[in-house]
């Protein structure tokens, strides 16, 4: 078993494989969460193993506080540590304000900002014993800047931004950093499923000119996740090309 534990939520696919490997490249044993694609999370682990890394593929939905209370309990069970906790899993409902349901706003804020929070609270019960622990909370530029379209996404990631920097405070004196990382457009299945026109319109407001790739942000995640990043905590690293300045 390596020395450090890695929770990864959302680690079956896009940026939260990324997280997921790259943790695994540095020695963690990583504990890739998914939630309907269990097939895709064993892929990812099938991976780690294969370069000589450590994972486990567990599922958990993190919208359900019961659910996660048991995903910890689970990992501390097995391994009775955990050591870098990062919040990555996330979904979009779009739609403007207007038209959207209370479904797509509830399913969004639950997914993102609910699932953020319970997944920090109970791993921090732990965190605050051990003394010590790293927690890194996907947000996004959208919970920054806004988007038309995205009342209920850009509402969960500001809601991520406002958790990340409450929680850093009451956690600090226990030597628990928290951080979150806005990344801006990056080239998975999430921002996939918008129309060329948009891409490229998207494109233009970015100015190194192309979209970012998951590593771009799993790079920011091992580091955050490292010891050269001790000192950090409360901050929101945009990772997003300038789109956001
Ligand atoms: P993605 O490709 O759609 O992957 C989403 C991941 O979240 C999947 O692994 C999915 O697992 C998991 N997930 C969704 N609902 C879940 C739930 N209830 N419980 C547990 N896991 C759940 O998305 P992505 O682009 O990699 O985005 C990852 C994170 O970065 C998200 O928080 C997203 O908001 C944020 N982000 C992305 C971009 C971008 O441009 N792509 C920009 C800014 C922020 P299953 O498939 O197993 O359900």
């Amino acid at each position: 078993m390596s020395e450090k534990i890695a929770i990864v939520t959302g680690g079956s696919r896009g940026i939260g494989a990324a997280i997921a490997k790259k943790l695994a490249s540095q020695g963690m044993t990583v504990i890739i969460n998914y939630c309907g694609s269990e097939d895709r999370a064993l892929a990812v682990k099938g991976e780690i193993e294969a370069a000589g890394g450590q994972a486990e593929a567990w599922r958990c939905d993190v919208s359900d506080c019961g659910q996660c209370e048991e995903f910890v309990k689970a990992v501390m069970e097995k391994y009775g540590r955990i050591d870098v906790l990062v919040n990555n899993a996330g979904i979009t409902r779009d739609g403007l304000m207007m038209r959207m349901s209370d479904e797509d706003f509830s399913r969004v804020i639950d997914t993102n900002l609910k699932g953020t929070f319970y997944m920090m609270r109970f791993a921090a019960r732990h965190m605050l014993k051990a003394k010590k622990g790293r927690i890194i909370n996907m947000a996004s530029v959208v919970g920054l800047m806004g988007n038309a379209g995205q009342v209920n996404y850009a509402a969960s990631k500001a809601g991520v931004i406002g958790a990340t920097k409450s929680a850093a405070k009451e956690l600090a004196s226990r030597g628990i950093t928290v951080n979150a990382i806005a990344p801006g457009f990056i080239d998975t299945e999430m921002t996939g499923v918008l129309s060329e026109k948009v891409q490229e319109q998207i494109l233009t407001q970015i100015p190194l000119g192309t979209f970012g790739k998951p590593e771009d942000i799993a790079n920011c995640a091992a580091f955050l996740a490292s010891d050269e990043a001790a000192y950090i905590t409360g901050q929101v690293i945009q990772v997003d090309g300038g789109m956001c300045m």
